[in-house]
């Protein structure tokens, strides 16, 4: 059970990014071992094209993950690479989870870890948009689940009793002007995406959702909040508003553009 959101470790994620980058380099050498003499029988000098093309992707590889920890350590680092950066995650992250199993840390911990340095990678980037720019995205689980009230589409339906956070959410999108809508999952959310053409995201959701999300909308920059589930998952979530409130501050432009 869930009673607080554990703030994880950044160099977690990128530790485990580095060793998976060993175990893909093993790999590699294994797999260039074994198919060195059919690809010398097939063609004089193949095998080591071949080998060359492995190396080359594998320090490929690694300058994208020494970059990112670059940026996360706040030096300077290649942006361009940012495209390179998310597609690298996508495919090193299930191996990066199969090797964290095996020293005993779980998914979800690793999955914080992301959501700390993407959060950082965003906020390196220095974006910050109008309020009317910015799409404000919650899971559904948020809403009390014996609220009468349908409020996905429309949060404005919510009767702001103050049971959960979805009220608090409302009076915030009034006051601050961004659009907030309330997900049922990762498709509708894509659908919102589509319709309010955002300039950036902030999604509140559990780790899992975050990670698959934060990919999911790029290259639409998306900063995740973490919720609380002092009910267990998926049922009558939290966030913690002043966290929301300090990642809106953080990203929304003032007023008077300054
Ligand atoms: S704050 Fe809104 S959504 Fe939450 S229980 Fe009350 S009426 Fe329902």
């Amino acid at each position: 059970m869930d009673l607080a959101v554990q703030r994880p470790k950044k160099r977690l994620f990128l530790g485990m990014l580095l060793l998976a980058m060993l175990v893909l380099a093993a790999l590699f050498g294994g797999i260039w071992k074994i198919s060195y003499l059919g690809l010398e029988n097939i063609h004089e000098g193949l095998a080591q094209w071949f080998g060359v093309l492995l190396a080359a992707s594998l320090l490929f590889g690694i300058l994208v993950v020494v970059n990112m920890a670059l940026a996360v350590k706040g030096l300077p680092y290649l942006s361009v690479l940012q495209k390179q950066t998310y597609q690298m995650i996508r495919f090193l992250f299930p191996m990066a989870v199969r090797i964290g199993g095996l020293l005993g840390i779980r998914r979800r911990k690793l999955e914080g870890s992301f959501i700390a340095v993407s959060n950082l990678l965003f906020a390196r980037r220095g974006i910050r948009v109008p309020a009317d720019r910015l799409l404000v995205i919650t899971p559904h689980c948020l809403q009390l689940a014996d609220c009468p009230h349908k409020i996905t589409r429309d949060p404005k339906n919510c009767k702001r009793c103050g049971r959960c956070n979805i009220a608090d959410l409302v009076n915030l999108s009034e006051e601050m002007g961004f659009h907030f809508l309330v997900a049922t999952g990762g498709t509708l959310a894509r659908q919102m995406v589509r319709e309010t053409r955002p300039k950036a995201v902030l999604a509140v959701a559990c780790e899992r959702d975050l990670m698959s999300g934060i990919q999911d909308v790029y290259p639409l920059p998306a900063v995740g909040v973490l919720n609380m589930r002092p009910n267990g998952p998926c049922y009558n979530t939290k966030v913690d508003m002043d966290e929301v409130r300090k990642a809106l501050e953080a990203v929304i432009l003032p007023k008077d553009g300054k």
